[in-house]
């Protein structure tokens, strides 16, 4: 970078074959994690392979990431859109469930696929691009509907477009004047900081509303120093941090661990949001934790950080009800 902030890049590793090279995963598994690339996509980036101890079989980065022939097996109550965005679409690309909000899905690229992905079934590096037509149509949506304030971009990953693309989209939305405040949900900044320079910053503020930067990130070793420079690169261009996690068995199903990564997002000034329970896509079992567990970690949470680190703790509504706090 030449910002000095990031080491130098390799290669994001994209295949079966691209993991077992890196020595993410051994020669044996190299076939089952090809299957499962013929359904769901792989993406590691250099930044992410990096974090990753290959010596430890439950290491927290890898979990995440790593494909696993589980994948292709789908358990009872696991469905292709657990999020149910069909009837709430006015258009292509928009999804309008509250009355005062709506997500603008520019894109269906991510910088990482995760193994748990509740949009696993949509999400990928090829197609989901909305055409010129369509992004303006999108945008059009969003100027006649003044109940919406707030425009929520998400996909994929807004991060992922070219911060021309991005600054006019949010110059665009931020000139309709009932839309009062933005928001971007990202896993650039812990997945591939590097993408998170002057331009990009730059970019936010061509909305001249006020942008929330919404960060997924799952456990406190994702706050790698480039990471934590990115994040500073955003707090220090005026843009609110929020932090987004899903709970995860083997990553942060542990009080310990979810102490560590609300510590480590403070510590980056990204105030801690939401803890999702685990939306029941397709072959994402052996990421569940029981409800009552889940309840109970949060709850050992309290008391032990800052009331401010405290996530709430939701689950999105089969059938599309939206976001609901889980209860014992
Ligand atoms: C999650 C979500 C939002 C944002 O909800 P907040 O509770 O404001 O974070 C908006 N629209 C849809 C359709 C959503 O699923
Ligand atoms: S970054 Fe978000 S949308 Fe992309 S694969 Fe991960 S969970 Fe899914």
């Amino acid at each position: 970078m030449p910002d000095g902030t990031t080491p130098r890049q390799g290669p994001t590793l994209r295949t079966a074959r691209a993991l077992r090279t890196a020595g993410l995963i051994p020669p044996g598994a190299e076939a089952g994690a090809a299957a499962v690339a013929t359904r769901y996509a792989i993406s590691v980036t250099d930044h992410v392979a990096r974090l990753i101890d290959p010596a430890d079989p439950a290491d927290p980065i890898a979990r995440q990431y790593i494909p696993d022939p589980a994948e292709l097996i789908t358990a009872p109550g696991e469905t292709d859109d657990p999020t149910a965005d069909g009837p709430f679409t006015p258009v292509k690309g928009v999804v309008h469930r509250y009355p005062d909000r709506a997500l603008l899905k520019p894109l269906l690229a991510c910088p990482v696929y995760c193994r748990f992905c509740f949009r696993r079934e949509v999400v990928g590096p090829d197609g989901g691009v909305l055409t010129d037509a369509e992004l303006d149509a999108a945008l059009a949506w969003f100027e006649r509907t003044p109940a919406v304030r707030e425009a929520i971009l998400t996909g994929g990953d807004p991060f992922m477009l070219s911060a021309r693309r991005l600054g006019a989209i949010l110059a665009r939305l931020g000139a309709a004047p009932h839309i009062e405040t933005l928001r971007l949900h990202t896993r650039v900044p812990v997945a591939d900081p590097g993408r998170v320079d002057a331009a990009l910053v730059a970019a936010l503020r061509a909305a001249g509303k006020p942008v929330f930067v919404a960060v997924h990130a799952n456990h406190a070793r994702e706050f790698s120093v480039p990471a934590v420079e990115a994040l500073a690169r955003l707090a220090d261009g005026g843009v609110p941090l929020l932090g987004q996690s899903v709970l995860l068995r083997g990553v942060n199903d542990s009080a310990d661990a979810l102490e560590g990564l609300v510590r480590a997002m403070i510590r980056a000034r990204v105030r801690p949001y939401y803890l999702h329970a685990l939306d029941a896509a397709p072959g994402t079992a052996r990421f569940a934790v029981p409800d009552a567990e889940g309840v109970a970690l949060v709850q050992a949470l309290r008391g032990r950080v800052p009331g401010f680190a405290m996530p709430v703790f939701v689950r999105e509504t089969p059938g599309g009800g939206g976001k609901k706090p889980v209860r014992a």
